[in-house]
């Protein structure tokens, strides 16, 4: 992505963040709607998250040991969202989501995970899987090098649809570990869970006996202080966590079940470890970010901005005839260059990627630095102000104009 091969053009290499702020190595300056892909949420270079850090830093980067602030981080995340009964840390989302998906196996006996088509769980081997033709056959490696035995694990199915997952549940009766889920999905461009697919997943899984895992790595701290989980309802059995709880230093998380849990090492035979996992310095950030969090609760203001921005781009592509469905949950919005409702991977891929990249490369001159690529989220920030969004919302009508001129 960072390549800018989605959008075309020369990427822009950065050397400086503040704020909603960045700087690139031309002097160039933008106003920031990728946010390092979610983590800030308190914008760049936070001073309270800066000085946590560097404080932790000074006292020594990394022990190789137990500290206390890691079981600090760890009973924050667990106040937050009740259904981590026991949490461990890791020093990236791909590898929380792989030890998630390993001790669902271990825990169920069993080898098969469900995902759905669209949704991204980082680039666990297993996972980078193009969907088969529908709930009946299993995956095919969707990267070079993944051996196709392990694509074959994954059943992939749409989302948003609850009868495949069913579908699915009864082709492979007493196989299946795990179904594994974004609640709201962010990585095929933001798309909401439609209303009952989160409880019927739920359902389904319970009674296949698959553990339910949520991949809230982008959700997590994003659309509430804990996790969608705590605002739809749903308890999964397994959480991953990553992106905001780091603080924008690498640090991520799984846990859930204190009957799953259990199985992992040292008192389990499920074996994870990481040199870094818990490293002081990230968890330092973390806790830091999860206190301002608390202590602002900018939820409701950061969506009441973001769905101003929404309906500011929505009204300027009506009135240019751009045909654009605008997507937005929380402080996540997508323009998808399409005019059909987004509700799953087939209809994002709908969207007209080669007049994103105009509409891209149109902000991106006028200042505006949105997502390099069409399936991916804007994120807001606690940093962005009115005048911010007001600046890109006019830089967007221009770029409408752009994107639809050849
Ligand atoms: C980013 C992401 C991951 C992977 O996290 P990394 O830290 O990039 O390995 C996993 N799941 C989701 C939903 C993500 O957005």
């Amino acid at each position: 992505m960072r390549a800018f091969r989605a959008v075309g053009g020369t990427p822009v290499f950065m050397v400086s963040g503040r704020g909603a702020r960045l700087r690139d190595a031309d002097g160039g300056r933008y106003l920031d709607f990728c946010m390092s892909w979610g983590p800030l949420i308190l914008g760049h270079a936070r001073r309270e998250v800066v000085r946590a850090a560097a404080r932790a830093l000074r006292a020594g980067s990394t022990f190789g040991a137990a500290t206390e602030a890691e079981v600090r981080l760890a009973e924050a995340l667990r106040a937050a969202l009740p259904a981590l009964e026991r949490v461990r840390l890791t020093s990236s989302g791909t590898e929380a989501v792989m030890s998630a998906v390993r001790v669902a196996r271990a825990f169920t006996g069993r080898e098969l995970v469900i995902k759905f088509a669209g949704c991204y769980h980082g680039h666990v081997d297993s996972l980078l899987v193009a969907a088969g033709s529908g709930a009946t056959t299993l995956g095919q490696p969707d990267s070079a090098g993944v051996p196709a035995a392990w694509a074959r694990t994954t059943v992939t199915v749409p989302y948003n649809d609850a009868a495949a997952v069913a579908a699915a549940l009864r082709r492979w009766r007493g196989r299946v570990a795990a179904v594994i889920v974004e609640p709201v999905a962010a990585n095929m461009g933001v798309v909401a869970p439609l209303p009952g697919f989160l409880q019927e997943l739920r359902r389904l899984s319970a009674a296949e006996g698959a553990l339910l895992i949520f991949d809230e790595v982008v959700t997590g701290f994003r659309l509430a202080y804990g996790g969608w989980q705590t605002l739809c309802g749903v308890r999964p059995d397994l959480t991953v966590l990553g992106k905001i709880i780091g603080g924008g230093l690498p640090l991520a998380a799984y846990g859930g079940r204190a009957d799953v849990m259990r199985l992992v090492s040292p008192e389990g035979p499920v074996y994870q470890a990481g040199t870094l996992s818990g490293n002081p310095v990230a968890v330092a950030a973390g806790l830091e970010t999860l206190r301002r969090l608390k202590a602002l609760d900018p939820y409701a203001a950061l969506r009441r901005r973001t769905e101003g921005l929404a309906a500011a781009l929505r009204e300027s592509a009506r009135r240019r005839s751009a045909p654009v469905t605008v997507n937005s949950v929380g402080s996540m919005l997508t323009v998808f260059f399409t005019r059909r409702p987004v509700r799953d991977y087939a209809s994002a891929k709908l969207a007209d990627a080669g007049a994103y990249g105009r509409f891209f490369r149109s902000l991106l001159a006028s200042g505006v630095y949105f997502p390099p690529a069409q399936w991916e989220a804007a994120f807001l920030s606690t940093a962005h102000s009115r005048t911010d969004l007001e600046r890109t919302a006019r830089a967007a009508d221009a770029a409408f104009g752009e994107a639809l001129s050849r």
